[in-house]
């Protein structure tokens, strides 16, 4: 078996006693936590429990994996077969992947906070025929349509438990490749329908080693895990590096800025991964000046634009942000600001990967000059071979093998490349070239405000205006005159927004991006 579901067996053999993963502290919120058994009573169950939750070695990940593999394959699933899971950061979430990968089967993850259609559409799309799903999502499971191919279904807690317990230890040595899919992961969506990125063991291999050989990532790193796992960052630029290299996860079910201090001091934290916003709402905590934050080696920040003062305010901090550039469909990591460059190359995205090729290129593929702005193409073993049974569009994002990101960049002098915005959300005023990350980033420097979303509005005379969307830091009213006048003189005229309204928050996707398409919808109109 050359993929994923190997992993455990060979931390096992060689770590069979380090702890693998933490989970279920008093910091997280509901239930869903796994009697700790390890499976049959007369084995040692290498598991524990106590007021900062419950722990699994890595020869107990091993024997739950190799029982659930058992356990799932009674239930009829074979090579090639999709088994879905729906749940909260859990270690039956990576367990059900391992043993997905141990038969050869196709791990389905699916986003908490979709909806019930839209769950809906991704089993049937993905053709799943097993749901595995934590007891958060009876409700919602319960009332999803039949017109899936979901043939059984397994909740989280006594159940499952029951159904390892049942099962075989015996290895199972299924013959997996590289080139085999692994998961099927859905994109965030930000626009159109999701499209199910195929990505292969071999995707998610190369790039794990791209993460281990681009950050000083040991042996004994304690990772905080509260990024959701049903996303490409928190399960492949954090998760599985870790299990890996042998390392310690520390899984919580979901991002909360004050559990955050309390989880890094007692489990020394020494690495986090997150989007933007949290890290920004850490970084404006009460408890941020005064919490012990010693632990931390490595943060990385990545998933959408990283506003400079975010940068700065964690550089005061003194503690080295890291930041990835990346998208599902190269599973994820692309371009990666090391911490040697992190202060000097500040605003980059950084360089390619080791084992990623990048290029920023005009619309015939030929690289741009320094400076001038095009579109990152991404080539390397970690891009993904296409899209779940959507040849057309598989053909349409790839163009002579390079994957085409959609994403505005341009690089300076030493190759770093600066990540300018998504290339639909350029405004085009006058004949101008507008791109809002950079009107964004500018008025995250105003003190009262805490997002903000910069969208192009129709206009008679330009063809299109921007306009600035910003929402008010708790307790803080908002003059938009005030706000343009902080723009004057920074901004090339033609950039700095003719309106400004003031709203409440952002629409954003679970991964925290900003749903550019809903704030177009909700404030873009004239009226
Ligand atoms: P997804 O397909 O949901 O993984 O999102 C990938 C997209 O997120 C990329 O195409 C970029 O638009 C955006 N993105 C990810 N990382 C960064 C970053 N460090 N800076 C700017 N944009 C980013
Ligand atoms: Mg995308």
């Amino acid at each position: 078996n050359e993929g994923l579901g190997s992993w455990p067996a060979r931390r096992a053999r060689k770590t069979p006693h380090r702890t693998a993963l933490v989970y279920g502290g008093s910091s997280t919120v509901g239930g869903g936590s796994p009697t700790a058994t390890g499976g049959s009573p007369t084995v040692d169950s290498g598991s524990s429990t106590g007021s900062n939750g419950s722990s699994m070695d890595y020869s107990t990940l091993h024997t739950r994996t190799t029982r659930l593999a058992h356990a799932l394959r009674t239930r009829g699933v074979r090579r090639g077969d999709r088994i879905a899971y729906l749940g909260p950061n859990h270690p039956s979430y990576l367990e059900t992947l391992f043993a997905a990968g141990t038969l050869g089967a196709v791990f389905v993850p699916l986003n908490t906070r979709l909806t019930a259609p839209e769950i809906a559409y991704q089993l049937a799309d993905s053709g799943a025929k097993i749901l595995v799903y934590g007891p958060t999502h009876t409700a919602l499971v319960a009332g999803l349509p039949g017109s899936t191919d979901i043939r059984s279904y397994v909740e989280v807690g006594p159940e499952y438990e029951e159904l390892l317990e049942a099962a075989s230890a015996e290895p199972i040595d299924e013959p997996v490749t590289a080139d085999d899919t692994c998961i099927i992961m859905y994109t965030s969506g930000t626009t159109g329908r999701p499209k199910g990125a195929m990505l292969t063991h071999g995707n998610l291999t190369w790039n794990a080693l791209n993460v281990l050989v681009d950050t000083d990532l040991i042996a004994d790193e304690r990772a905080l895990v509260s990024a959701p796992l049903f996303h490409t960052a928190g399960l492949n630029m954090l998760t599985l590096p870790v299990l890996l290299k042998g390392g310690t996860c520390v899984l919580v079910e979901s991002f909360d800025p004050d559990a955050t201090f309390d989880l890094v001091e007692r489990h020394r934290i020494t690495f986090m991964f997150g989007v933007p916003t949290m890290f920004d709402q850490i970084a404006r905590h009460p408890r941020w000046a005064d919490a012990d934050l010693s632990s931390l080696r490595i943060l990385t920040c990545g998933g959408s634009p990283v506003p400079s003062p975010l940068i700065a305010a964690y550089q005061e901090r003194g503690l080295t942000f890291l930041q990835g550039y990346g998208m599902t469909e190269a599973a994820p990591g692309t371009l990666f600001l090391d911490a040697e460059h992190a202060v000097s190359k500040a605003g980059s995205a950084g360089v390619p990967h080791f084992f990623s090729d990048v290029r920023v290129v005009r619309p015939d593929l030929t690289p741009t000059d320094v400076g001038e702005t095009g579109e990152v193409v991404v080539r390397g073993p970690h891009v993904m071979p296409g899209y779940w049974g959507l040849p057309e569009e598989t053909a349409a994002v790839f163009a002579d093998g390079w994957f085409r990101s959609g994403d505005a960049a341009r690089t300076d002098d030493d190759g770093y490349v600066y990540i300018v915005d998504r290339m639909k959300d350029m405004i085009i005023s006058g004949g101008e070239n507008i791109y809002p990350a950079e009107i964004e980033d500018l008025l995250l420097t105003h003190p009262d405000i805490v997002e903000c979303a910069v969208i192009g509005v129709a206009d008679d005379k330009w063809g299109e205006v921007p306009r600035a969307v910003v929402v008010p830091r708790e307790g803080a009213s908002l003059d938009p005159d005030e706000v343009l006048a902080s723009l004057a003189g920074r901004l090339a005229k033609y950039k700095i927004p003719k309106s400004v309204v003031v709203a409440d928050e952002l629409p954003r996707t679970a991964s925290g991006k900003l749903l550019k398409s809903r704030v177009r919808k909700r404030f873009g109109t004239n009226s």
